[in-house]
């Protein structure tokens, strides 16, 4: 299976070469522009690459000085931009012809060459070398899962520049060999939440104590930078912004790497997600870095689950906090507190979180069966399966009590 992934990279550039870099953007972005220009003639727009080369591709080496291959991407780009706005078009949104303003360029091997370390471009007068500025910490961070990978092959990039600084955005691809995971339906089910930041079907937590700590941390610091008001310190408190950023994502590369590992263990093909869509209003103490986090984390599990050949899905959440993962009652008085579930039918207690994974599981196995019945498949729980009849193969008083034990619950 092909898997691509783009590392962002900030870049070491000296005054000189900062200059032609700027110099080969503007004309990248006019040659874009012309070609749109060129497209549109009052009514009719036309997104054929070969007709528009025909049309651009001399004029555009006429007036700029970019290399060939930059005039191609340009127009590349334009058609793109092109064929949303016609999409757009279409069905009756009155969007604008594409401009394009915010500064970047297109690379490919023909016109940049791509080290571990550095990368060499060429620009509207010879080739300039840029240095990447990579984490200090090597181990599990984008770069060193992708760029410095052999397994990674640098496919190309894109140049960026925001906030005073050159970034390269470097596209990597790999044929990574998918262990053969048949579709057995085991689902793992994983709640996300303000406490814990993952709770799965099979009864583990990863805390968010560690996430919420240095958030308060990262808080105390930026406002006291605040309180100086100085250039100093608004530079400081973006780099402070940025640092958290960092520190945040690798936690969340961790807890979602155990988490495959945890579908792993258990002979799940799939995890289980609820819709991520309407966080931030569905809850209302959340705060903004949840829901960024939680989104983060998603998107971890899903490309590193692809990887394994893990299937991750979301589910419509409705209800899953509110439901007995044990009888099926649903009442919102089933939900004692934040932390606690206490079915009033049943009678069954456990940690809500743990609770809601299960059902989280369930919806995506009932999606997935259509119904009741069936295949023999079911949600995974730390020893035994539910499926979608409900049926524990496990009595849940056993299940409960290594649950407390590992959880201290
Ligand atoms: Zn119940």
């Amino acid at each position: 299976m092909e898997v691509r992934r783009t590392v962002p990279v900030k870049l070491d550039v000296d005054e000189r070469d900062a200059d032609l870099l700027h110099e080969t953007i503007r004309q990248f972005l006019d040659a874009a522009n012309y070609v749109v220009d060129v497209a549109y003639d009052g009514e009719w727009v036309e997104t054929r690459k070969s007709v528009l080369h025909e049309e651009t591709y001399s004029d555009v080496r006429d007036r700029t000085e970019l290399h060939s291959n930059h005039v191609q991407s340009a127009r590349d780009r334009a058609v793109d931009a092109l064929k949303s706005t016609l999409a757009k078009w279409k069905q009756g949104d009155s969007a604008s012809l594409p401009t394009f303003r915010t500064p970047f360029c297109e690379y490919n091997h023909r016109n940049a060459t791509f080290y571990d370390d550095h990368a060499t471009l060429s620009t509207v007068d010879g080739r300039v070398t840029v240095g990447y500025q990579l984490p200090d910490e090597s181990h599990d961070t984008p770069h060193s899962q992708y760029l410095t990978n052999e397994d990674y092959e640098t496919t190309g990039a894109t140049l960026h520049y925001r906030e005073g600084s050159f970034f390269l955005h470097v596209r990597t691809k790999a044929d990574v060999d998918v262990p053969d995971r048949p579709e057995n339906g085991t689902v793992l089910g994983v709640d996300l939440g303000v406490e814990s930041i993952a709770v799965t079907s099979t009864g583990t937590f990863w805390s968010a104590d560690e996430l919420n700590h240095w958030h308060r941390e990262y808080e105390k610091r930026r406002g006291s930078l605040q309180e100086c008001g100085s250039r100093w310190a608004h530079e400081n408190v973006q780099s402070v912004g940025r640092t958290e950023t960092g520190r945040f994502e690798q936690l969340l590369h961790r807890v979602a790497n155990e988490i495959i590992e945890e579908a792993l263990e258990h002979g799940c093909s799939s995890i289980a997600f609820e819709d991520l869509t309407n966080i931030r209003q569905r809850m209302g103490v959340l705060k903004k870095l949840h829901a960024w986090a939680f989104r983060r984390l998603y998107d971890y599990v899903a490309y590193k689950g692809e990887a394994h050949g893990l299937t991750v899905k979301q589910v419509n959440p409705q209800y899953t906090s509110q439901r007995c993962s044990t009888c099926g009652f649903t009442h919102e008085q089933n939900r004692a507190s934040q932390e606690s579930f206490c079915c009033q039918d049943c009678g069954y207690e456990n940690h809500a979180d743990y609770n809601a994974a299960k059902n989280i599981g369930l919806k995506l196995l009932r999606n997935q069966t259509g119904g009741e019945g069936g295949a023999p498949v079911g949600v995974r729980l730390n020893s035994g399966m539910m499926n979608t009849n409900g049926v524990v193969p496990v009595p849940d008083s056993v299940r409960v009590g290594v649950h407390a034990e590992r959880h201290g619950l």
